[in-house]
């Protein structure tokens, strides 16, 4: 499956906040969302002024920002709507857990990649271990005990190296534990929505699937 190889600081734009797509640009004043507050395109100044939108698009871009931010194509992401659907609780707030979970974001939010894009391609080019094993699959789901590490012979990676040593952002979560020197993370608990860091109205998400 295809993924998304254009400039990623337009998804940003269009939806209109940050999506932290970029790594350490996205903490400093360089980030475009701040520089021009409007989407991206001939018509994007224009966009910007049009009047309110409609319930159907508030509902699309909110699917879409929340995609977009964890990197996922859509049947990616309706499979897992479907999975938090089957759970037991609240979808949308089983859905944010189920995105949180996912090994690429606990890679990115324990530090050793400086956005999620880095945390999958550390996973699949196999520098990553799970309990020991080497797992090259991102959406790999993570359970409270779980001992997340960057596998032995990897560890000195310049791309780890220089993320932990850029690490100024608050990205370590409570239910993430991080041994930095060891390159080395445990899960403590599952996440619940008061541990997910994001302006998201996950409920909207929710009626645009129950259409
Ligand atoms: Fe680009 Fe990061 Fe800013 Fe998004 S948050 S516009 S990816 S620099």
């Amino acid at each position: 499956m295809a993924r998304y190889t254009g400039p990623v600081c337009k998804l940003c734009r269009r939806e209109g906040q940050k999506l932290f797509l970029k790594g350490q640009k996205c903490y400093t004043e360089k980030c475009p969302v701040d520089r021009r507050t409007y989407p991206p395109g001939q018509h994007g100044p224009a966009q910007a002024r049009r009047r309110k939108q409609s319930e159907y698009a508030n509902q699309l871009r909110e699917k879409q920002k929340v995609k977009r931010m964890y990197g996922l194509h859509e049947k990616q992401f309706r499979t897992l709507f479907e999975h938090a659907n089957r759970q037991k609780g609240v979808t949308g707030e089983n859905l944010l857990v189920l995105l949180e979970t996912r090994l690429d974001n606990v890679i990115f939010r324990m530090g050793f990649a400086q956005s999620r894009n880095q945390a999958r391609q550390l996973v699949r080019h196999r520098h990553v271990e799970v309990n020991g094993r080497a797992t090259d699959v991102p959406s790999y789901q993570v359970r409270p005990g779980d001992e997340i590490a960057v596998r032995s012979g990897s560890r000195d990676l310049a791309l780890v190296q220089g993320s932990l040593e850029a690490r100024t952002r608050p990205s370590l979560v409570e239910w993430l534990t991080l041994d930095e020197k060891n390159r080395l993370g445990r899960v403590t608990r599952r996440p619940t929505r008061q541990d997910v860091p994001m302006a998201v109205q996950e409920q909207l998400i929710v009626e645009l699937y129950s259409k």
